[in-house]
């Protein structure tokens, strides 16, 4: 049929061709939803499953699909951005990485997508910084030659996972570590992902490394409603284990480990002994609560669907301060060699 094809396959020029010989009342109506076809399927509009998205004027289409997930290539600007706000520690956040295949239900940076469809299906598309490497390389120079004497702080990553699954096959973590080693900045990695362990032979390299391990609770049954598709909880306590006992912490590598509890979401109480026992092979708990919506910003506020999964938790949230205060008490009487940090003061290396 004429129509179909004209919404799958239009330019102005056909529909102008399609149109003639109809009557003038009919082609108004049937160009008016031929134009909103060709918008829906051009600008991505129309489908969870968009095959592409715009980007400054350039329309970028899917490369792969990788799981679930629609895998986009895009090249970056610059790789190295100021950090601010609740990072502002540092001198520069490095996102891999725009999207995450995580897609955790309490998510704040399913709000920095490219539009709003793909804000609504977060965790289903990741894009890939493609020039990431060779900015990096760029940047680090540029900064060496402006502070010869001083290496800068960088936070890896803000609002994405560096360890995303597309990581296994596409090496660019790695790649990006391994730039980095050689100008030796003070680095923090946040991640939720046993598969940085992989990486532990340029790891170990780093003089001033932190390495963040994010756990927000010790209920896998939990964990599994707020974020299913992560790594279990079991698999990352092996990880963080893993990295302290092959990473070396001597005279010349300031290393450091924490787990960041961070939403502090709900534990069962029969799991929450055993799980804060498990933090002592760190050296930093960081713990903060879970900020409603209507608490933060409405740009980067916790996406609805964690909102919903909460009302099944109501047994912690109906005295959730109280839950938090007596969680907060309960790490610092059972781990007294951890330090317990809340909040931004707890994403700081030092
Ligand atoms: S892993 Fe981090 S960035 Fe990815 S969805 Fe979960 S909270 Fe967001």
């Amino acid at each position: 049929m004429r129509w179909v094809s004209l919404a799958l396959n239009p330019t102005y020029k056909e529909m102008a061709k399609v149109l003639a010989g109809e009557s003038r009342f009919l082609r108004c109506i049937q160009l008016k939803t031929a134009i909103i076809s060709w918008f829906e399927i051009n600008m991505g509009t129309n489908s969870p499953c968009f095959k592409e998205y715009w980007e400054t004027k350039s329309r970028i289409s899917v490369m792969e699909k990788f799981g679930n997930a629609n895998v986009y290539a895009n090249n970056a600007k610059s790789i190295l951005n100021k950090a601010t706000g609740f990072i502002d520690y540092y001198d520069f956040t490095l996102n891999p990485y725009r999207g995450c295949q995580y897609g955790c239900s309490y998510c704040y940076a399913a709000a920095f997508s490219p539009n709003r469809e793909m804000r609504k299906d977060w965790g289903n598309w990741v894009i890939i910084k493609q020039n990431a490497v060779e900015i990096l390389e760029k940047e680090l120079q540029k900064w060496h030659k402006k502070n010869p004497d001083k290496s800068p702080s960088i936070y890896m990553s803000s609002v994405t996972d560096p360890y995303q699954p597309i990581e296994s096959k596409e090496k660019l973590t790695r790649r990006l570590l391994e730039v980095m080693v050689k100008y030796q900045p003070t680095l923090v990695i946040q991640t939720r992902s046993p598969m940085i362990t992989r990486d532990i032979d340029i790891l170990n390299q780093f003089q001033r490394l932190r390495i963040n391990m994010s756990i927000p609770t010790g209920s896998e049954s939990v964990r599994k409603d707020f974020e299913p598709r992560s790594p279990s909880i079991p698999a990352r306590l092996n990880a963080i284990g893993k990295l302290v006992h092959n990473i070396p912490c001597d005279r010349n590598h300031d290393v450091r480990f924490s787990v960041t509890v961070t939403p502090l979401l709900p534990i069962l109480p029969d799991e929450e002994r055993a799980f804060i026992r498990k933090l002592e092979i760190v050296d930093r708990v960081v713990i903060q609560e879970f900020h409603a919506s209507q608490n933060r910003s409405l740009v980067a506020g916790t996406r609805e669907e964690a909102q919903t999964i909460k009302q099944k938790y109501a047994w912690w949230y109906d005295r959730e301060q109280v839950n938090y205060l007596q969680f907060k008490q309960k790490l610092e009487n059972l781990l007294p060699y951890v330090e317990i940090k809340e909040g931004k003061e707890g994403f700081g290396y030092e």
